[in-house]
């Protein structure tokens, strides 16, 4: 399933499956009762899910807009430095253990929303990265276990600032400006994708390819990633690991380059999906 959590034209919040360009099949119109948001369903409720995709009314995909694809995860849990051309950009050492910081739910944008450039800054940088969604909680997971607990997979937009990134050695303003986590379009449950490590994740700003790499190039595996976050905090549905960005940030190019109003930003992973948002500047 490719699942999306939306609002329609009367304002209410839900969530439903892609099931082509044009429909969506509106689950929590059957299971809203139990199941208030996709990040409760994803905790138990995928099955259900599967079993009343085709009894689910339908929505065209004018009809909603939709929301970050998990709008309210317990814990962002994003990785730095996890591919070896963008550690040798910024010059950082090899390290034994992943680089791990958190993002506030507060700072997500849906899919097609703009990634606002805060008016403190015009050093607003785009990271594309995979996205890993918890479905199964878990705590001391090990590496092998840790796709079990996998709900799928989406695109994420670690929007940067980069100034307020390197304000001090802790990364967190730089990573939480309202506007700047773009997440989505669709949670891809792991059965749509053939192998998440053999996919190609591509940034592209203007139309020009700014990042590439395969997934299979991360430092730090998805399963080895898992069994370290949830050694220090159990993982629950919904929780969402933003797995890293590859080389060829803007802040690391010559000259550099900056995301500015009226740009169109995106971050493709092939049998994901892409992820498309425009960018604006704050209001005064
Ligand atoms: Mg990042």
């Amino acid at each position: 399933m490719r699942l999306l959590s939306f609002v329609t034209r009367s304002g209410q919040a839900g969530y439903g499956a892609q099931l082509d360009e044009h429909q969506v099949a509106h689950l929590s119109a059957l299971l809203g009762h139990r199941y208030p948001d996709l990040k409760s369903l994803l905790g138990g409720g995928l099955d259900e899910a599967d079993a009343v995709l085709r009894l689910a009314p339908r929505l065209s995909t004018h009809e909603i807009h939709l929301l970050p694809v998990v709008p309210n995860p317990g814990k962002i849990i994003c990785v730095g430095l996890n591919y070896e051309a963008h550690r040798l950009e910024t010059g950082r050492p090899v390290e034994q253990h992943p680089s791990i910081f958190t993002r506030f739910a507060a700072s997500q944008v849906a899919a097609g929303d703009p990634i606002i450039r805060p008016k403190v800054s015009t050093k607003l940088d785009y990271e594309g990265e995979l996205a890993v969604v918890i479905g199964r909680p878990g705590r001391y997971i090990s590496a092998e276990q840790a796709f079990e607990h996998v709900a799928g997979y989406s695109c994420y937009n670690d929007g940067s600032v980069r100034d307020w990134q390197n304000h001090s050695h802790q990364f967190t303003p730089g990573k939480n400006f309202v506007g700047t986590g773009a997440f989505g379009p669709a949670l891809v449950t792991p059965d749509e994708v053939a192998d998440i490590t053999a996919q190609t994740l591509t940034t592209r700003l203007n139309g020009q390819v700014m990042q590439q790499t395969l997934i299979s190039d991360m430092i730090f595996s998805i399963p080895q990633i898992i069994a370290y976050v949830s050694s220090f905090t159990p993982l629950e549905a919904g929780d969402v690991i933003a797995t890293g960005t590859p080389g060829g940030v803007g802040a690391k190019r010559d000259p550099k380059v900056w995301m500015k109003a009226g740009d169109v930003v995106e971050v493709e992973i092939t049998q994901v999906g892409v992820l498309r948002n425009p960018i604006v500047d704050e209001q005064a």
